[in-house]
């Protein structure tokens, strides 16, 4: 017999054997094309014929996988893009992503180098940073941040002389100009009229600056929610529900909505809260569902605990099931006892005892035939019952964009 020259425990089973694990053989996350291809359709409805959208696809593109959907958006014809930091901008360009990508965090100098290397654009968070990067002494693109009264980053909006100052710098190609409005979900009077100060700011400043001969190309304010309560719908030509700026004319959204918006959330079909989708849920299509498999089925009998901490008994003879996901894959801990729950088959399996890190136990004595290998939905549609990111946020007491972000990087993420 002719002699092997691989190591001799390698067998041919082994050989044979598949290199990874089916994306659906544990717990994943499905990605719907035709959902994202919607929300898409939607904000360009929203928009005047030149704004470009700018998605934020910063942590993991909200923890649906940055790679695979700013892929989808570059070929829906999206060519700008927000990340929070230099690394999530190298992935995008290591995974063959186009345009532009805006980070919109603080990059150390020493990090610098890899913004000219990667084209990455780099947002100015305050003037002391400005010169740090003409410092670097070659060329980088970059967009101006401005505060109008969120007080995180940008140069505050009355100083238009530094404003000035960064258009002059001999290193820093400046591309765009924004700012970011803290308050624009809010239909609170008070918050309503912050808001409009914020964007009256912004205008303010671009305005002076033009006269001084800076020109203030690239301009952007809104993000998901600013484009939804502060634009009005051409489609339906309803009156905006929050409209910062009396009733805004034509005139008026195009300066809103002026050269470029930055969705995030809308652009993956939720919102921050369940209430707040409820009331655009005709116009949205979740992106995102959430998947796990029951691993086994087992007769918890009546007086018999479940789980760890033994918070959970069972008051009469249940069969129960533990699916494949816990709180290392961003199922949030604080559904456990009750408050959360599954669905199998169509119907509703509640969480019963603690989530563990890895497996979840459920109540599935009143849904006939459940076993091993079923699909668990955390997230999403089975039968008529649904699941949203929304009611899981309402229900610990935080925002979708926590619980979305939150999805662990194990979660395998595909396209349904
Ligand atoms: C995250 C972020 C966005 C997107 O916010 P959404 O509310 O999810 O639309 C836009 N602009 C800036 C500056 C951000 O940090």
């Amino acid at each position: 017999m002719q002699k092997m020259d691989y190591p001799s425990q390698t067998n041919e089973k082994d050989i044979r054997a598949p290199k990874e694990p089916d994306s659906r053989s544990r717990a994943w996350i499905e990605l719907d094309k035709d959902a994202l291809a919607h929300n898409v359709a939607f904000l360009r409805s929203r928009l005047p014929e030149h704004c470009r959208l700018m998605p934020a696809v910063k942590a993991e593109a909200y923890g649906h996988g940055a790679v695979l959907i700013s892929r989808q958006l570059n070929r829906l014809g999206v060519d700008s893009f927000c990340v929070a930091c230099a690394s999530e901008g190298i992935e995008l360009r290591e995974a063959g992503i186009q345009g532009e990508i805006l980070i919109l965090g603080y990059t150390a100098p020493e990090d610098f180098p890899l913004l000219r290397d990667f084209r990455l654009t780099q947002t100015v968070i305050d003037y002391p940073y400005a010169r740090e990067l003409n410092d670097f002494g070659q060329t980088i693109h970059v967009h101006i941040g401005v505060d109008t009264g969120m007080h995180r980053v940008g140069i505050r909006c009355e100083r238009t002389e530094e404003i000035a100052a960064v258009y002059r710098m001999q290193n820093l190609a400046v591309d765009g100009i924004f700012t970011h409005l803290c308050a624009s979900d809010s239909s609170h009077p008070d918050h309503r009229s912050f808001t409009r100060n914020q964007i009256l700011a912004f205008y303010r400043m671009a305005d002076l600056l033009q006269e001084q001969g800076c020109p203030c190309h690239g301009k952007h304010i809104l993000a998901s929610y600013g484009i939804l309560n502060l634009l009005p719908d051409s489609s339906r030509q309803r009156k905006t529900p929050v409209s910062p700026m009396g009733n805004p004319d034509g005139q008026e959204s195009e300066r809103l909505a002026a050269d470029y918006v930055r969705p995030g959330i809308v652009l993956y079909g939720v919102l921050g809260s369940q209430t707040d989708l409820d009331m655009w849920k005709d116009s949205l299509r979740p992106v995102l569902s959430l998947k796990a498999k029951v691993a086994s089925v087992r007769p918890l009998y009546a007086g018999e605990p479940v789980g760890y901490g033994i918070t959970y008994t069972a008051e009469r003879d249940m069969e129960i099931a533990a699916v494949t996901i816990g709180y290392g894959d961003g199922l949030p801990r604080e559904l456990s006892g009750g408050r959360g729950s599954v669905l199998i088959h169509g119907r509703r399996a509640p969480i019963v005892g603690r989530i563990c890190m890895d497996q979840t136990i459920v109540d599935v004595s009143s849904i006939p035939h459940v076993q091993a290998g079923d699909t668990a939905v955390v997230i999403g549609s089975s039968g008529a019952l649904e699941i949203t990111a929304g009611q899981i946020a309402e229900q610990c007491g935080t925002i979708t964009h926590e619980i979305l972000t939150g999805l662990a990087p194990r979660l395998n993420r595909i396209w349904s």
